[in-house]
């Protein structure tokens, strides 16, 4: 582990001549052509805001494709050092790195359908956050989310969980708390996506110390958000 933390703190300088001696670094203060090197985030803020605006540039249509050089690539393959964690939904249509308009080492993804946060979830999560030093922890749900949808009709009793009970049993706290606004039909699967997201969010630093301690220290923000599939756009919750 000792090893691994001192490549990780080692990184950023790597990184950083290695973005130098790339034709299509990103002068300082102005606009970053696409396919640019960009520079870590250096705050759990700079991390956040970095995932918003990638997701803007998503939304807008304008991707960067940042980090994505063949020189980062090389840079990168005895190491990473991912400025942010996202535990994020299966579906096809909601790629994170897409979503965020991120490059190669920028995220560390766990994907599993309705973002349930597992055991062996948390646990990489953690494991980006101690010794990847991810600053940002987001739990991204969507619309249109086949995970909770099941779920809902689970709770309605109109099919059975069967095998997919270990998708749909977690899930259902947050189909109950949808129920109590009183919304039914897609104004319920529309509350469900983002009670799963919000009681996610709740849950992680109570099952991890570790990310609790994090949190604490001021070294990682665990933030929820929702993914809107039409328009691409996500809005954080809370
Ligand atoms: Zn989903």
């Amino acid at each position: 582990m000792l090893g691994k933390l001192l490549a990780v703190s080692m990184l950023p300088l790597a990184v950083e001549a290695c973005g130098n001696k790339a034709p299509n670094v990103a002068a300082p203060g102005t606009p970053a052509p696409t396919g640019s090197v960009l520079p870590r985030p250096a705050t759990p803020e700079d991390a956040l805001r970095r995932l918003q605006e990638g997701n803007q540039r998503f939304v807008a249509g304008t991707p960067l494709h940042p980090n994505q050089t063949v020189e980062l690539r090389q840079q990168l393959t005895g190491s990473q050092r991912p400025f942010a964690a996202v535990l994020g939904c299966s579906d096809s249509r909601t790629s994170p790195e897409l979503a965020m308009d991120a490059g190669i080492g920028d995220l560390f993804v766990c994907r599993v359908a309705g973002n349930i946060a597992a055991p062996a979830d948390t646990a990489s999560l953690l494991y980006a956050q101690a010794a990847l030093g991810s600053e940002v922890l987001l739990v991204l749900g969507h619309d249109d989310c086949g995970a909770v949808k099941t779920a809902i009709d689970v709770a309605d009793g109109k099919t059975s969980a069967g095998e997919f009970a270990p998708l749909t049993d977690p899930i259902q706290p947050a189909v109950a708390e949808a129920r109590r606004t009183g919304a039914t039909g897609a104004a319920l699967l529309h509350e469900a996506i983002a009670a799963n997201v919000r009681l996610v969010v709740a849950a992680l630093p109570g099952t991890s110390a570790g990310l609790s301690q994090a949190v604490q220290a001021g070294k990682l923000t665990i933030r929820g958000g929702v993914l809107t599939l039409s328009t691409g756009k996500i809005d954080l919750l809370g």
